[in-house]
């Protein structure tokens, strides 16, 4: 199954989205693009309460 996170449930003004069947990379490529994109140190169990089915 395909699952996703979506930048804006995390609050943030931002279209991004990752997409993933790995939820493990989700949590990886989200975490990633808050600390670069964002300045934010997310931490793992907050960013993966975002993860969600994709579709
Ligand atoms: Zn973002």
């Amino acid at each position: 199954m395909v699952n996703q996170i979506v930048c804006a449930d995390a609050g943030m003004d931002c279209d991004f989205v990752v997409r993933s069947d790995s939820d493990d990379e989700l949590v990886r490529m989200a975490r990633m693009h808050g600390e670069h994109r964002h300045n934010v140190d997310m931490d793992e169990a907050g960013v993966r309460e975002l993860i969600k089915p994709a579709g």
